[in-house]
């Protein structure tokens, strides 16, 4: 069985393409999600968290203060780097994880935003980029939020640039209102369902 990661940038539409693949039959696992859940849940994740951003880390257990984090994380980079160094690995070992207990499936898919930067495509055997144009992205993006283009400018502009990412894939799903998604899936399915 072949482990598939799936990325693109902010607005990209990444899930949009997960729900076709999700319709047929594969598993993904959705690792920011996963990132979220395993903050408030996973043990040694937690004291790691505590250990860093102190008590107010949690509202109450198993409750992030996401709030104080991010506050703390946006003024010292440093500590936003010590915990991405902490988050990251316990979403791969999870991953690793999900991914053996899948059975009867030709392939599965890790969605992430920050594949690449993570260093999770690593240990991944295909990645599949979902790339839309700049201002489509978004425009969704602020219609899908309500968010004001500022904003969404300057979370894009924190991560890696598309066509980066489009270099690094070994496939590339056009998402841009001209061509259809079902048959661009449903060409790597195919090829991966062999
Ligand atoms: P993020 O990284 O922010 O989670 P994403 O890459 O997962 O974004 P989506 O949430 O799938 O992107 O798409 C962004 C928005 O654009 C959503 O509201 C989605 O419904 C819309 N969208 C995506 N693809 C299309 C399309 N081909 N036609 C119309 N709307 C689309």
């Amino acid at each position: 069985m072949q482990h598939l990661g799936i990325t693109g940038g902010i607005g990209s539409g990444k899930t949009t393409v997960c729900k076709i693949f999700e319709t047929l039959g594969i598993p993904i696992y959705y690792a920011d999600d996963r990132a979220k859940y395993l903050m408030s849940h996973d043990p040694d994740l937690i004291a790691g968290i505590i250990e860093l951003f102190g008590q107010e880390a949690y509202l109450e257990p198993q409750v992030l203060n996401r709030a104080h984090i991010a506050q703390v994380a946006f003024n010292d980079k440093d500590k936003l780097a010590q915990l991405n160094a902490l988050v990251h690995p316990a979403v791969g070992r999870d991953g690793l994880e999900w991914q053996a207990a899948q059975h009867d499936v030709p392939y599965t898919l890790k969605e992430a935003a920050l594949l690449y930067e993570s260093g999770s495509y690593r240990s991944l055997d295909k990645i599949i980029v979902v790339t839309a144009p700049l201002q489509l992205r978004i425009e969704r993006v602020m219609a899908r939020d309500g968010a004001q283009r500022e904003d969404v400018e300057a979370r894009i502009s924190k991560q890696m640039p598309e066509a980066e990412k489009v270099n690094l894939a070994d496939f590339v799903i056009y998402n841009d209102g001209e061509q259809a998604l079902i048959p661009q899936v449903m060409g790597i399915h195919r090829l991966l369902s062999v």
